[in-house]
């Protein structure tokens, strides 16, 4: 008590989330005892905790929103029909209204959007620039035969570079390639917006115009990940010149503009638990991918969600483009993210859309990459408080196709991934704090070595111990 009464007077004002907290979700402390047991059973691998172990869950942001009062109502007015579904069209619309493609295939996430592109456009020895890879989408296009290739700028690759939109295409790098291996060869550019793996950085309107330009000007599509496009948008309102006074919503739709077509994961900026979709304009693209999703997913009007679930999407799509919402959504993170940025915590700069992301390969130096430092990173810090945060590093970038070495990424990351509307500015400051003290104690980490290794996204099942 006698500490905030002496905090000095305020200087500014702050903002605070436009949601006021109807329904609670009770959540668990653990002892270190508890703790030590649970992440020795799960292999050191954060993906296998079970999520009752668990107190504040940063794991993901990807389906672990809180939904809307609109949207729960909207999961009782559900059409289950098989064929049909009234709730289909909502998504339809909301999807036309707020992205602007023609064409929608519904898909029961993400990556069943991204298999059916792939699938689609993609023919053996195809190569597919984009910028950065992304787990799934990058083991969809190599399994339908075509070879992803990075052509972000260089600074993304750099933790501590401060440029405002480090998920820019190098159009260098892109028409060498182009020259290289002839505009034939290449279905699409997949560009992301914002960039996952680079720590939530956006790209530009200004280079997704210079890439589209281009783009055209070889006859090659542009496909989107649309899965974080909304916090792409304000940061674009927010950094870019002359972008200050238009909505995100209107940002969003001219982003889209520049593209032929998207996959999304709705659960992810779009405040849905489930879902996801792919659009396109092309009108013989959805033709084949409408084929497709019957075989995969499901019914052209239902793509492996409920009905409920389109409503909630749909729905989510619209709360997802207003600017007071992305303002909160982003200002939490960024709230966290400087809060260790002043502690002297080293973190990817600028602070990302999703999340924070610590630089694991700064703060561990003594740990060599093989040895997998923000994977034991991420089990020091659920020791610590029972905060549960996600590798990106060496686990998640896997092996190259062609020979089987591991990849060892420039970025060997943490993330501390921020659900949507769930957790509170005091959540905030206890997950600071932990990684604060386990930065503090950083000497101790040791590093791990695998013992179960998967074929595929190999990060989401693999099993680790320490090494001596
Ligand atoms: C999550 C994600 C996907 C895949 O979506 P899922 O719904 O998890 O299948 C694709 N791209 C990006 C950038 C993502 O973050």
């Amino acid at each position: 008590m006698r500490d905030t009464l002496r905090r000095p007077p305020p200087t500014r004002r702050s903002w605070a989330e436009p949601f006021r907290i109807k329904m609670v979700e009770p959540v668990r402390t653990t002892t270190r005892e508890q703790r030590e047991r649970a992440i020795r059973e799960a292999g050191y691998n954060t993906f296998l905790l079970r999520s009752e172990d668990v107190y504040i869950d940063l794991l993901t942001d990807s389906g672990t929103s809180a939904m809307s009062d609109w949207q729960w109502a909207g999961m009782m007015l559900g059409d289950e029909a098989y064929a049909g579904s009234k709730n289909f069209y909502h998504l339809e619309e909301a999807v036309r209204k707020y992205y602007g493609y023609r064409y929608v295939v519904p898909a029961h996430q993400g990556r069943g959007a991204e298999h059916i592109l792939s699938r689609v456009l993609i023919k053996p020895g195809d190569v597919i620039p984009g910028n950065m890879y992304f787990t799934t989408t990058r083991l969809h296009q190599e399994l339908a035969g075509g070879t992803f290739v990075d052509v972000i700028i260089d600074e993304a690759h750099d933790p501590a570079s401060e440029h405002p939109f480090k998920g820019n295409v190098d159009l260098d790098k892109l028409e060498r390639l182009i020259r290289e291996h002839g505009a034939a060869r290449i279905p699409y550019l997949s560009i992301a917006a914002t960039v996952n793996m680079a720590g939530g950085q956006p790209i530009s309107l200004a280079n997704l115009r210079e890439v589209r330009r281009l783009a055209e000007h070889h006859g090659i599509r542009i496909i989107l990940d649309a899965t974080r496009i909304a916090e792409n948008a304000y940061f674009i309102q927010q950094r870019e010149p002359g972008q200050e006074n238009r909505p995100v919503a209107e940002i969003v739709r001219e982003l889209c503009s520049l593209s032929d077509g998207a996959t999304v994961s709705a659960k992810k900026d779009a405040l849905a638990n489930i879902g996801g979709f792919l659009a396109v304009n092309d009108e013989q693209v959805y033709d084949e991918a409408r084929n497709l999703v019957v075989v995969y997913e499901g019914l052209h009007t239902y793509g492996g969600m409920a009905g409920r679930d389109m409503e909630a999407v749909a729905r989510g799509i619209a709360e997802s483009m207003e600017d007071e919402h992305i303002r909160a959504r982003v200002g939490q993170v960024e709230y966290l993210g400087n809060l260790l940025a002043d502690w002297g915590v080293p973190i990817v700069k600028p602070i990302g859309g999703h999340g924070v992301f610590l630089d694991a390969r700064a703060m561990l130096p003594h740990i060599p990459q093989t040895q997998y430092p923000a994977q034991a990173l991420t089990a020091a810090l659920y020791l610590d408080s029972g905060v549960r945060a996600m590798e990106r590093g060496a686990v998640s970038a896997g092996r190259r196709k062609e020979t089987g070495e591991e990849y060892l990424p420039k970025l060997e990351l943490v993330r501390l991934a921020i659900p949507r509307r769930v957790y509170t500015q005091a959540h905030m400051d206890v997950v600071a704090e932990s990684v604060y003290f386990v930065h503090q104690e950083r000497e101790k980490i040791r590093g791990l070595r695998m013992t179960y290794e998967p074929r595929y996204l190999r990060f989401f099942q693999a099993r680790f111990e320490p090494v001596e």
